[in-house]
């Protein structure tokens, strides 16, 4: 078995802390990676198959995940659990309150790695994804899109897909112009983005 498998294996995720307000965030000085996305994207599945868990509260109700919850592995490395976006029956007010926190969470945040934007494969890039990469954006952090549930769709429409991206990456220069795919139903990519993740950190 190969090392960043072993690690994520055998270190059980241990939940640390749920974030509601700016005075919530935790100093941490162990490498995180954020997981951000619209709502029912697939982030809580995701997150428990790259941690082996059920850390992550797969969602019964859309939206219900309002706070940044952290999540650490070992010694070293604490995932960031960023809430859903793109709610339907989220209020204005609501909207700008989670994303002033994450705005204020992702501001010198030094040990912050990586954010993974995540972006269902059937559906792309919508307008409240654009304004994540606005904030993203602003705040200088490195963000790499994670295209999720790709069992879904065809290679050939994921491939014709992808490159409608290449727009997308012109207009954004904190984004990471390499696409990562996962599905955790048939477990696609999740052994890469456990390299990616243990590599980094
Ligand atoms: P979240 O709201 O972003 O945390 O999304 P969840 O992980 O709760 O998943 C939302 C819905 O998508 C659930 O019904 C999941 O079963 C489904 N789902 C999650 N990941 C996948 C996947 O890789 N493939 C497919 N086909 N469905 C998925």
């Amino acid at each position: 078995m190969n090392k960043a498998n072993e690690f994520f294996l055998k270190n059980k995720p241990v939940f640390k802390i749920g974030a509601l307000k700016e005075s919530d965030l935790p100093i941490n000085k162990i490498t995180e990676f954020a997981f951000v996305g619209r709502s029912n994207v697939g982030k809580s599945s995701l997150i428990n198959a790259i941690t082996n868990s059920k850390i992550a509260v797969v969602s019964k109700t859309p939206g219900r995940t309002k706070q940044i919850n952290f999540f650490q592995v070992g010694d070293s490395l604490t995932i960031v659990d960023m809430p859903g976006y793109g709610y339907a029956k989220a209020g204005k007010q609501e909207v700008q309150n989670w994303n002033a926190l994450i705005f204020k969470y992702l501001l010198n945040r030094v040990n912050l790695k990586r954010v993974f934007l995540l972006i269902d494969s059937r559906h792309l890039i919508k307008s409240n994804d654009e304004e994540m990469m606005d904030i993203l954006d602003k705040s200088g952090i490195l963000y790499q899109i994670i295209l999720t549930k790709v069992d879904e769709v065809n290679p050939k429409e994921l491939e014709l897909k992808l490159q409608s991206l290449t727009e997308v990456f012109k207009k954004h220069p904190a984004l990471f112009d390499e696409v990562l795919y996962a599905s955790s139903q048939n477990n696609i990519g999740i052994k890469e983005l456990r390299n990616l993740m243990y590599d980094l950190k």
